[in-house]
């Protein structure tokens, strides 16, 4: 057996046990892939060219180049890399498990859409959130309504752009709100258990070298801390060894609309951009400062 092919089965193992640790029973693999995987492996057919050559390291598919959407020049290196074929499946394949959940009956058969999540699976930067409102259960995409659009706001403050980050929530199904028409409730413990694991799956794959955890349920969901959001934020904490800035969430900005709210989210996310190595002009690290 080669060093390569153990080291990758090594790590495929890890990655097994790790979910398997989360609760996890199954795992999506293509028709193809379990054929292969039954074949032993000195019977893997090799290719006429392969024949009489030394064996040499697999070939990765050249990077697409990516796209940039944004105005103001940030260092963008960290935004830049891409997924793997084999990533990008892996994460196709959970998005098909979270779609098809119905781990809680009552919003499984309440939601319209599941709201996986949404942008580049390869960035350095993630956001969490709560759970999706009306407007996301409705369109099947995180923070698109009134609190998403100032998300996007701050994102696009930073110089970069939604579809440069990754943006998930604890909870992928609206809470339900029975013998209500509108308003949001808090997603249960129970419900937070329940999904989590998607999540974990989601950060797993992406490994961002950051994670904004929007509001005090992100934080409890992704760390067990119910302490306060406003102790909290600001101050740099630590998941599974991932630097984690929790935050205000952006709904908690629009109903208080002082400048030093706004200020104190800007300086969590001077920090993130200063942890990714991105340069904040003059103008960005000013932002908020005067009434
Ligand atoms: N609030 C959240 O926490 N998530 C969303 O997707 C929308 C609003």
């Amino acid at each position: 057996m080669s060093d390569a092919y153990g080291q990758l089965l090594d790590a495929t193992i890890q990655h097994l046990e790790n979910l398997k640790s989360r609760g996890v029973r199954h795992v999506a693999i293509a028709p193809q892939t379990l054929r292969e995987l039954a074949q032993p492996v000195k019977n893997l057919p090799v290719p006429p060219a392969a024949r009489n050559q030394k064996p040499t390291a697999p070939k990765i598919p050249a990077p697409v180049q990516p796209e940039i959407s944004s105005s103001v020049a940030p260092d963008l290196s960290p935004v830049t890399r891409h997924p793997s074929p084999d990533k990008a499946a892996a994460f196709a394949a959970l998005r098909e498990r979270a779609l098809a959940c119905v781990r809680c009956p009552h919003l499984a058969s309440s939601r319209q859409n599941v709201v996986f999540g949404v942008g580049n699976i390869d960035s350095p930067l993630m956001f969490v959130g709560e759970a999706p409102g009306a407007d996301e259960d409705e369109q099947g995409e995180p923070f698109v309504g009134k609190a998403g659009q100032l998300l996007t706001k701050i994102i696009q403050a930073t110089g970069l752009s939604r579809a440069e980050v990754y943006i998930a929530n604890i909870l992928k199904c609206r809470p339900d709100t029975p013998g209500q028409s509108a308003g949001n409730r808090k997603p249960t413990p129970e419900e937070m258990a329940t999904c989590i694991p998607y999540l974990h799956e989601q950060i797993d794959l992406i490994r961002p070298k950051v994670i904004v955890a929007l509001g005090a349920t992100a934080v409890e969901g992704l760390l067990g801390k119910t302490v306060g959001i406003t102790k909290l934020r600001g101050n740099w904490q630590t998941y599974r060894g991932t630097p984690l800035m929790p935050t205000y969430h952006p709904a908690y900005l629009l109903r208080n609309q002082a400048m030093s709210e706004k200020r104190r989210v800007w300086e969590d996310m001077l920090a993130v951009m200063e942890k990714l190595e991105m340069t904040a002009s003059e103008k960005q690290r000013n932002y908020f400062l005067k009434a």
